[in-house]
């Protein structure tokens, strides 16, 4: 500790300023000093004057001091004639000075931790009054252990609030901002697109070597892996750009002026270019990027739109090695905005039914787009309208054309039990106006809650689990069903069906294409229903196109199916006649 110039030692530099000044009234000796043991070291904490030439910081070998001796003796020491004390005397000789009178007493913090000295030195010889002052420098020492221990105690817990302050905001792996401090720092950045000053970029940069290197080495190399990689971003990124590692390999640059982006990404290709060594393996780098720029989309559309700039296959631009995706001259999404704005998106519905007794249980909604006479596959606009910051107003539109159709065939079969699903992106559980919107057209169309299904793709729901769980949480509260779409389709579905109110899974036609030829893809989808079973979730299965296949389904038990085997999706006008069949 730095207990000389440190200035969180007010208080203890206060403290010996008093108590000196205190005993030189007192004690008129010719110098008091408090000092300090550092090692084998005595240092000058806190002097009254120079008369031995002391200074404070002056530090001095133990072994040359006169306070050895009442260290080693814990116990105050008045020696009124110091050279009559032979030890004394040999000191005082090895310091080259003579002394008269020497009082000394050990200070130590409330431990009973000994730390160092209030001394004093007078060249006069004292008389034998000076030994009652023994009570006095005994308080004043202990004061000053008691000051040292309060403000030491004071200031460990400085470092402590600031230690959590700094992990809070902190990456522990690689010491960049922590991703809350990004994302909020990029929420904040998102919501001013309309501020002076240069429009900033969003850059999710994949390093493209943690998933071999973690494999090879075991994930504390993969961790320094990604500090190298931090390292190397920090070292050429200017400034005023900020930094962060959102999630694995992944990390999100927020470069201040989009202008800049070139030589931003000559300047990070090239500090990634060279591998990286763990221990004597070079492990080359294959990092990827891609870019949206702050345009007045929110947070989740930046990195909705800069990870599929990474990810997808280049729609835009490229800035050097970097792909940006600049939805602004996308083309497609300002005719996508219109026709959304215009009503002239609709919906298909196409029938779900249960095998056991050949009942229409409900339809799902599917968009359809038809532009200049041309019908644009789904694959191709839903993908857009995420891109354009549309989800929202394509969802909504969907949520109104199935809502409207399901009440037209309710007042028509005179019950409300017919079902209809809604294909929601699992970032509109993110979004907190989601769940009054969807509450609203159960209201205005009159529907049974439980007519709506959500339908809900299981990627991304990873990304920030809690919200995710939020979200979902408040549209079960609606009472609505909630579908997990696709499943099988990725990894994580077992995650998500742990965490979230799914009482519905919907098994993709992947696991469902060859389960009449071949007896893996059978077994596979056995091991998926078994599983979805465990956890008390109804099961759908998608894309039957064959009788075979509802065979193979009925065997495994699965009552619920979908498919063009059973019916295509088609406009509301074209869905054959529901009577008896609902
Ligand atoms: P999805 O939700 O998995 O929808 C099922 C897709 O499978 C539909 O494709 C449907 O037409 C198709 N399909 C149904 N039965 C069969 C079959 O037996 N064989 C084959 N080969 N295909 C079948 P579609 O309509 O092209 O939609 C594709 C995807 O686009 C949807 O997959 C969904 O992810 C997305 N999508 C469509 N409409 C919407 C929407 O309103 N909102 C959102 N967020 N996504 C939508
Ligand atoms: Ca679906
Ligand atoms: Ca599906």
């Amino acid at each position: 500790m730095d207990v000389v110039a440190g200035p969180r030692w007010e208080a203890f530099e206060e403290a010996c300023r008093q108590v000196v000044a205190h005993l030189k009234a007192e004690i008129p000796f010719a110098c008091w000093s408090v000092t300090l043991f550092d090692d084998d070291h005595q240092v000058h904490l806190w002097l009254d004057d120079d008369f031995y030439g002391l200074r404070r910081g002056h530090a001095q070998p133990l072994s040359e001091t006169f306070c050895q001796y009442m260290v080693a003796g814990l116990a105050p020491q008045l020696a009124p004639d110091a050279m009559s004390v032979p030890r004394y005397a040999a000191a005082a000789e090895a310091a080259g000075m003579s002394i008269g009178a020497y009082a000394g007493v050990p200070i130590r913090d409330d431990d009973g931790e000994l730390f160092g000295t209030l001394c004093g030195f007078d060249p006069e010889v004292r008389g034998e009054d000076l030994l009652r002052h023994g009570p006095l420098l005994r308080l004043m020492a202990g004061l000053l252990g008691r000051t040292e221990h309060v403000e030491r105690r004071q200031n460990e817990a400085v470092v402590a609030v600031d230690e959590l302050r700094w992990s809070a905001m902190h990456d522990p792996v690689t010491g960049l901002a922590s991703r809350s401090v990004f994302l909020d720092a990029l929420a904040d950045r998102a919501a001013r697109a309309d501020a002076v000053g240069p429009q900033p970029a969003l850059v999710l940069l994949s390093a493209g070597a943690l998933r071999r290197v973690n494999a090879a080495h075991g994930e504390a190399v993969g961790d320094r892996l990604l500090s190298v990689v931090a390292q190397r971003l920090s070292e050429v990124l200017h400034p005023f750009d900020t930094v962060s590692r959102l999630a694995g390999e992944e990390f999100a640059i927020l470069v201040h002026d989009a202008a800049a982006l070139a030589a931003t990404a000559a300047c990070v290709d090239d500090a990634l270019r060279a591998p990286v060594d763990l221990g004597g393996t070079a492990v080359p780098l294959a990092p990827v990027a891609g870019v949206a720029l702050l345009d007045g989309a929110d947070r989740d559309e930046l990195l909705a739109r800069a990870r599929r700039a990474r990810d997808g296959p280049a729609r835009t631009g490229r800035v050097g090695g970097w792909i940006v995706l600049d939805p602004a001259s996308s083309p497609g999404v300002a005719e996508l905005r219109a026709a959304l704005r215009s009503g002239s998106v609709d919906a298909a519905f196409q029938p779900i039914v249960r095998m056991s007794d050949g009942r229409l249980v409900a339809h799902e909604a599917l968009a359809r787009w038809t532009h200049d006479g041309v019908a644009v596959a789904p694959d191709v606009f839903v993908p857009l309208a995420a891109g354009a910051g549309l989800m929202a107003e394509l969802t909504d539109r969907m949520l109104d054309q199935a809502a409207a159709q399901v009440a037209a065939w309710s007042r028509e079969l005179g019950h409300r039990r017919l079902k209809v699903g809604v294909n929601v992106a699992p970032g509109l559980l993110l979004d907190p106006g989601f769940p009054d919107r969807v509450a609203e057209r159960i209201r205005r169309y009159g529907l049974a809650p439980r007519q709506l299904v959500l339908e809900i793709t299981e990627d991304a729901l990873l990304d920030d689990l809690p919200r995710a769980r939020a979200g979902a949480d408040r549209l079960c509260a609606l009472d609505v069903i909630l579908c997990l779409d696709d499943v099988g389709s990725g990894y994580s579905s077992l995650l998500h069906l742990r965490h979230l109110p799914f009482e519905v899974v919907k098994v993709d036609r992947a696991f469902v294409d060859d389960i009449d030829s071949d007896p893996d893809a059978r077994r596979f989808l056995a091991a998926v229903l078994t599983c979805g079973r465990d956890l008390g979730l109804r099961v759908v299965a998608e894309g039957v196109e064959r009788a075979g296949q509802l065979d193979v389904l009925r065997s495994l038990g699965v009552d619920l199916v979908q498919g063009h085997h059973i019916g295509r999706p088609v406009r509301p006008d074209e869905v054959p006649r529901l009577f008896g069949r609902a």
